[in-house]
């Protein structure tokens, strides 16, 4: 089988030959049908995130952002059997310590990040190994199309819990989401399914009408204005009830959370770069006069998907909305090149490995 092979930092990733994977007794194997390509996987390949220890080590698999059909179970699996169509997980789960138990897979004590961590090989190959796969292995309802679901187990569903299980975003908010690729326009499209009144802010203008094509119901460019923040309240009549950063610079971190109205919520789903190591510096004393709340975001427990496939179902959300691109397996490199300057738009995801 083949897959994308990290053999430097920054530098094109290497098309190889591997052998088949053979499932574990707890996991099963799937073979690709899609993985959609993510900024999670430019922050891997540049070499970043050693800080929390999702720094890829150089002959790694990338890709973390597949749905797959499963080709090998492991004799002790319960849940999916040959020929299921899956969603996988960015962050497999052990299914034991006391997160897990306690239903917080996302955040499990022992979990092992896709196409990051060494132990879990990527999904831009033609299979991938899933580990406790009656934990991390989500059977899709009858009917998706695979390339459409790539991506609902990272962006989309993260986007989705931002939205929906931290901010709980009810009818008629205001929710500003600053940073629309991947994670932030589908935030704004789920923001709108769940009511919100939705405002993108980006500084291309390609990402702001795709926000409105969303159900962005406005957009601030933020190239073209001094202040964002105030720009957003303006429009908002005193600001945002819910703010979203959903890049991790500190600009958008700052701007997101001075959006809000007083006893606003902010959501952090962006992760800093090597630049920040981790750190943002805040608007404390906003924070404090005005009783922000601040939750970070970050993966959806699996038993949670049904939520979303019972809304894809309704046609209420439509996760293929944000997809952009169907692209090759030797495609990957340019689009990560590509996202060094910002120059991608929705989602490209990898639908060809042959
Ligand atoms: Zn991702
Ligand atoms: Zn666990």
């Amino acid at each position: 089988m083949k897959a994308a092979v990290l053999e430097a930092y920054e530098a094109p990733l290497a098309i190889r030959g591997f052998d088949s994977y053979e499932a574990d007794p707890d996991g099963v194997v799937a073979r690709i049908d899609a993985c959609g390509v993510c900024r999670s996987d430019w922050h891997g390949w540049v070499g970043s995130w050693e800080w929390f220890d999702f720094k890829p080590p150089l002959g790694h698999v990338l890709g973390h952002e597949p749905s797959g059909t499963v080709i090998d179970v492991g004799e002790n699996v319960e849940t999916v059997v040959e020929g299921d169509h899956i969603a996988i997980p960015f962050n497999f789960a052990c299914g034991h310590c006391g997160q897990c138990r306690n239903g917080y897979e996302n955040l499990c004590a022992n979990q092992l990040g896709l196409g990051f961590q060494e132990g879990a090989p990527g999904a831009f190959a033609e299979e991938v190994p899933v580990p406790n796969a009656d934990t991390n292995a989500v059977r899709l309802p009858e009917g998706v199309d695979p390339v459409e679901v790539a991506g609902m187990g990272c962006r989309f569903m993260t986007a989705y819990r931002g939205m929906a299980h931290k901010a709980d975003v009810s009818r008629g908010e205001y929710v500003v989401v600053f940073g629309l690729g991947g994670i932030g326009l589908s935030a704004v499209h789920v923001a709108d399914a769940l009511g919100g009144n939705v405002i993108g802010v980006d500084l291309m203008d390609e990402k702001l009408s795709m926000a409105e094509e969303l159900g962005a119901i406005e957009t601030v460019d933020a190239s073209a204005v001094t202040d964002p923040a105030a720009a957003v309240r303006s429009i908002t009549d005193g600001g945002a009830h819910v703010s979203l950063d959903a890049l991790g610079i500190e600009e958008t971190c700052r701007s997101a959370i001075r959006s809000l109205r007083t006893r606003g919520r902010h959501v952090q789903i962006g992760l800093t770069s090597k630049e920040q190591y981790g750190f943002n510096s805040l608007p404390t004393d906003a924070i404090v006069m005005n009783e922000i709340q601040i939750h970070g975001s970050s993966g959806l427990p699996p038993a949670k998907y049904e939520e979303m496939f019972r809304m894809i179902e309704h046609d209420q959300i439509d996760p293929g909305a944000v997809v952009t691109d169907r692209i090759g397996l030797e495609d990957v490199s340019d689009e990560l090149e590509a996202m060094t300057n910002y120059g991608t738009v929705g989602i490209p995801v990898v639908s060809e490995f042959a």
